[in-house]
């Protein structure tokens, strides 16, 4: 089993410069893996430039860091987690703020290891008072830049409550809203202090149905206050679909799960893909390439028709990260987890997903025939540009965050299939896990 280095709460000072080098790697630039070196400092926590630390500055690094040939990446970024590690973001424990902060915590340190560096905590349809109380922990963590603190959140996902009752997936119906006074609904919602133009938000991303009523003129009034819109749960037309990214929304929330199927007179939400540039922005989109959730085919037509656009999710839920058995869930149910396949122990019926991102990494390059390059940035690059922080997340640029893995292109027991494996996750420039 890996381990996480011990977490000791400082940042071990560095010796010198805090220069470290790393050679003998394949750096991830565009959809090629290219033989280099990167520098970064574990100072500042970023990328820098090696040539003007060498030639102008006449200083050695630190530290090399022979790579042996692996692939460095820069840390994956997962915009949508619904809890792992036992801790469920849209449940309150017992003991409110208390429990609920170090819930976050835990799942910070323990969901660094899997390589995702950043992520959005997700949220699905609950009650105002649930906001109210787990938003305040949600937000953006890593202004403090200790990368001792695990796994940052680039700010809250609100998957909900503003979704079609026709698609609510495993969303609890009797919670669902619209918005027929637009944006003043929301801020009833998520609380008025979240949509307050004058101070930060916690909420990054909503995943909203645009067909609801109010909800088109929501979209503009949430991009005005810095946030991302989805569309998601919702059984728009593709009209309705097209309308709504004419309004300002960007992404499509794990498309083809909880949405019409391409119907060929009335292709829907997945028809946005299939609309010339000139005509709108495509949309990014969320695939959970877990084997369960989508068909491999259906994630390469995907793929086909907007490559730039794909971002691998898991949508995993609180078991995520547990070891597999059997565990008790709500009203008296009980789930059943088999590696990544959750099920209800009564019926059999899906119930989630339990994968790791680096697994949906290794199943959409084996699927898809993208390269490991492609496959990676579907973590990395995409996801930070459509969050709009491409030149700090998801990249290996000069100036960028040092959030990075090391990763082990393996050969899969059988066939021609290749596997990529975590072997060190760096924070800000420390090195905060490595397998054992
Ligand atoms: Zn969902």
């Amino acid at each position: 089993m890996p381990s996480a280095i011990p977490i000791n709460g400082h940042r071990t000072p560095p010796r010198g410069t805090g220069v470290v080098k790393f050679t003998n790697c394949l750096l991830v630039k565009g959809d090629k893996l290219v033989e280099d070196d990167l520098w970064i400092s574990s100072v500042s926590g970023k990328i820098i430039n090696g040539q003007e630390i060498l030639y102008e500055h006449r200083a050695a690094p630190d530290e090399v860091i022979d790579l042996g040939g692996r692939v460095l990446a820069p840390g994956f970024i997962d915009v949508q987690l619904n809890g792992a590690y036992g801790f469920d973001f849209s449940v309150i424990p017992e003991d409110e703020s208390v429990g609920y902060g170090k819930g976050v915590s835990r799942v910070n340190r323990s969901l660094i290891t899997t390589g995702v560096t950043s992520y959005l905590p997700t949220l699905t349809s609950q009650r105002p008072e649930v906001y109210e109380t787990a938003l305040p922990f949600l937000g953006p963590s890593g202004t403090l830049r200790d990368p001792n603190k695990g796994s940052e959140s680039l700010g809250a996902h609100c998957e909900g409550p503003f979704i079609s009752p026709k698609q609510n997936g495993i969303h609890n119906i009797s919670v669902l809203r619209t918005a027929s006074s637009g944006i003043a609904d929301l801020a009833t919602c998520y609380g008025a202090s979240n949509l307050d133009p004058n101070s930060p938000s916690p909420i990054k991303l909503v995943t909203l149905a645009p067909e609801l009523d109010g909800a088109l003129s929501c979209i503009s009034s949430l991009t005005s206050l810095g946030m991302s819109v989805s569309i998601g749960h919702s059984d728009a037309s593709y009209e309705t679909a097209r309308t709504a990214i004419k309004a300002g929304a960007t992404m499509i929330t794990h498309l083809f799960n909880a949405m019409k199927p391409l119907h060929h007179r009335n292709p829907g939400i997945f028809g946005l893909l299939g609309t010339t540039s000139s005509q709108i922005d495509k949309p990014y989109f969320g695939i959970i390439a877990d084997g369960i959730h989508l068909h491999p085919t259906s994630i390469q037509i995907a793929y086909n028709a907007h490559p730039s656009g794909l971002i691998l999710v898991t949508d995993a839920m609180r078991l995520s990260g547990l070891p597999d058995g059997t565990y008790d869930w709500t009203n008296g149910s009980r789930i059943v987890k088999n590696g990544p396949l959750l099920t209800l122990e009564e019926n059999g019926k899906i119930a989630g997903s339990s994968i790791q991102l680096v697994d949906c990494v290794t199943n959409f390059m084996n699927w898809t025939g993208a390269s490991v390059a492609q496959a990676i940035g579907a973590v990395t690059e995409t996801p930070a540009r459509m969050l709009g922080m491409e030149n700090v997340k998801g990249s290996l640029k000069e100036g960028a965050d040092a959030d990075l893995v090391v990763l082990d292109l393996q050969n899969a027991a059988e066939g021609t299939e290749k596997k990529l494996v975590v072997d060190q996750v760096w924070k800000f420039g420390v090195k905060v896990f490595e397998k054992v």
